[in-house]
């Protein structure tokens, strides 16, 4: 089993994209099922309706999964599974007042050394914590050896016990924290193959520990996935519109450009331009980068222009908000100047659009409308034109200019003949 876990406490970035699609794409070529979990135990940080956001994304990606589930159903488990910690004396409950751990964090600061767990509540003799009444939190005692993660992108760490710590398993509300709720969520659905993002390489050594120490020995692979960094070489926060995937959506990025640019990206690949379907064939984690990537947006420009150049018209002319294949060819003339389909919409908008004139033409380009609407039905470019030219007396940029204005929209744009092939059908709708 391969495994999605992520958190509804945000727009999805595009990090989190990219690890669904890596999970989806090994799910395939390993022929073993994903499950999509959703990890919504942290009641403060959830946010009602972002866990419908990443199915609907996942549907448009072309992500698809076996199995999925709410992190919160399994909270009877994480208790459970607590309580048969305390019990084989692998975990403790913690008194420790916040206030308390707050100050010697604080002193270990000053001091300049890391904080750790004191071990204050380890060995709390078992009337103290009976008849405790205080809260408690539940930790886990740190290991007695260090722990190495093997990663298939980074190779091996090691992290020491003091760096493990006894960290806490489940808080004074009685929910369990990300590494407990994780691990023992992973454990139960037969995780295999764990790929997520590198910030949680410090966690892992914490979750191998929780498996240890309740006795689940099967071996799991581990990708930690490096951190996409913005055009100034630092990490790509949340804050970066970039950065959000409904974003580049709304911008008119294809999802299939999206894939295809989050899977190219610090990767060897056999060519440039490919589908999800083609990727799952010659994907292979090893050729990642182990150093963080930058996130180029021309370069997913780039990438999405070629993708919308290959796209069926019909279907591109559905994007772009008509009907009909013809303006699905006409949305591609102007690929060569727009990259996004909102861009395009853009483009092809303004054809259809009452015009706005700059005063210098709007004579000529009167003169031009009325000759047009008056006019036969030219299946020719240069035959429309040359009609134009002889009844209007207009030449030079006096002709042209207004011309293209009434065709277009602007005042700059791909060759005129090129564009009047797609619209001489609608040659009255474009000019009324
Ligand atoms: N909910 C965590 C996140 O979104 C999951 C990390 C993991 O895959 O374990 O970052």
């Amino acid at each position: 089993m391969l495994r999605f876990a992520p958190s509804p406490t945000g727009d999805m970035h595009i990090g989190n994209l990219r690890v669904a699609l890596f999970n989806y794409i090994l799910s395939v070529q390993r022929e073993e099922p994903l499950l999509i979990r959703i990890e919504d135990t942290d009641q403060e940080r959830n946010i009602p309706g972002k866990e419908k956001e990443i199915f609907e994304i996942l549907a448009l990606f072309g992500i698809e999964y076996q199995e999925q589930q709410f992190q919160s159903n399994n909270v009877r488990f994480h208790r459970a599974m607590a309580l048969q910690l305390l019990q084989d004396k692998k975990a403790f409950n913690c008194f420790c007042a916040p206030e308390t751990l707050e100050q010697k964090r604080e002193a270990a600061k000053e001091s300049k050394t890391a904080y750790r767990y004191d071990g204050a509540c380890e060995n709390l003799p078992a009337e103290a914590v009976i008849d405790n009444e205080n809260p408690f939190t539940i930790r886990l005692k740190k290991p007695e050896h260090p722990i190495t993660v093997i990663d298939i992108i980074k190779g091996e760490s090691t992290f020491a016990p003091d760096d493990i710590d006894s960290f806490i398993l489940m808080r004074a509300d009685k929910f369990p924290t990300y590494n407990f709720a994780c691990a023992v969520d992973d454990m139960l659905a037969d995780v295999s193959l764990i790929i997520r993002g590198e910030d949680h390489l410090s966690n892992t050594p914490k979750q191998m520990a929780i498996h240890q120490a309740l006795g689940y020995t099967k071996k799991i692979e581990y990708a930690h996935l490096p951190i996409i960094l913005d055009n100034e070489g630092k990490k790509m926060s949340k804050r970066d519109d970039a950065s959000s995937v409904k974003w580049l959506l709304e911008e008119g990025y294809l999802p299939e450009a999206i894939s295809n640019y989050l899977i190219l990206m610090g990767n060897k690949v056999p060519n440039e331009i490919f589908s999800l379907k083609e990727a799952v064939k010659w994907f292979d984690l090893k050729t990642l980068s182990k150093a963080p990537t930058r996130f180029d947006i021309d370069k997913l420009k780039f990438i999405n222009r070629e993708h919308l150049k290959g796209m069926d018209p019909k279907e591109l002319s559905r994007y772009v908000g008509f009907a009909d294949e013809e303006i699905g060819q006409l949305a591609k003339v102007f690929l060569e100047e727009a990259g996004t389909l909102k861009e395009l919409r853009a483009k092809t908008g303004a054809i259809f659009a009452p015009k706005n004139v700059p005063d210098a033409f709007k004579e000529g380009y009167e003169t031009l409308r009325d000759l047009t609407l008056k006019a036969p039905h030219f299946d020719d470019f240069d035959a429309y034109r040359d009609y134009l030219a002889k009844n209007s007396a207009l030449s030079g940029d006096n002709f042209f200019k207004p011309l293209r204005i009434l065709l277009t929209g602007a005042e700059h744009g791909p060759e005129l003949g090129e564009i009047y092939t797609h619209i001489k059908n609608y040659i009255k709708e474009v000019v009324k």
